[in-house]
């Protein structure tokens, strides 16, 4: 599996391994004890961006839940707030974020093979309609009376200006993955550093990249992009 991974991805581990480096850094550096970390994620809804057995992220104080279609932090302001004032007394925040992108044990990019299944599916299937979508000549807007659309418009309206270089791309799912990770981190980091509690009281780390969902029970791995502290 690794092999085929590296077609796509030049550096990757397990997203447990990322993970838990990121979690002992932290603690290392601000000498703290590890379950003093307390996690925010922004993944995709997806359930295997979830999945305790094949994430295994280090998050003794529960995770913290940012992320809507494709990973985007779509609790915005509010949501961060809220996170904000959950830190424990003396400890830190890492927000871990990033879109997601399948590849098969065939080497399909953009698809796997689910447990309970035996057919593939899209993976990010929510990022691939956005992508028909930002590809496609249809009218960009939002209606605010359709609400369930409201994600999937939002994003293919950021994506929209970088249509051709999609469509041109060997692996057009690959490279909007790689673009939609950046509105991601973008975003994260315009909440964290817009957000006063955080400003002021504790550390503050990212930890950004693309999750690369895998076949059945197989682990999640992490392409990082960013670990570092914020504050
Ligand atoms: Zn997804």
């Amino acid at each position: 599996m690794q092999e085929i991974i590296k077609q796509y991805f030049e550096e990757f581990t397990t997203m447990s391994e990322a993970s838990h480096t990121a979690v002992l850094k932290i603690a290392e550096r601000e000498g703290i004890q590890m379950d003093r970390i307390i996690l925010a994620t922004s993944f995709c809804f997806d359930e295997l961006n979830h999945h305790q057995a094949k994430m295994k992220l280090p998050s003794e104080q529960g995770t913290f839940i940012m992320g809507g279609l494709a990973g985007y932090p779509f609790v915005g302001e509010i949501g961060l707030n809220a996170f904000a004032d959950h830190i424990p007394d003396g400890g830190a925040a890492l927000f871990i974020f990033g879109s997601h992108i399948g590849i098969s044990s065939s080497g399909e990019v953009g698809k796997i093979k689910r447990v309970g299944q035996h057919r593939h599916t899209n993976t990010c299937g929510a990022l691939m309609k956005v992508q028909e979508h930002v590809l496609s000549s249809s009218i960009h807007k939002i209606d605010p009376v359709d609400y369930s659309g409201f994600q999937a418009e939002f994003l293919a309206l950021r994506l929209f200006p970088m249509a051709k270089e999609i469509r041109n791309a060997e692996v057009p799912i690959l490279k909007t993955t790689h673009l939609v990770y950046d509105e991601i981190e973008n975003e994260i980091l315009k909440l964290i550093i817009n957000n006063e509690v955080l400003q002021a009281d504790f550390p503050v780390y990212i930890l950004g990249g693309i999750v690369i969902n895998t076949d059945g029970t197989m682990p999640n791995y992490f392409s990082q992009k960013v670990f570092r502290k914020v504050r």
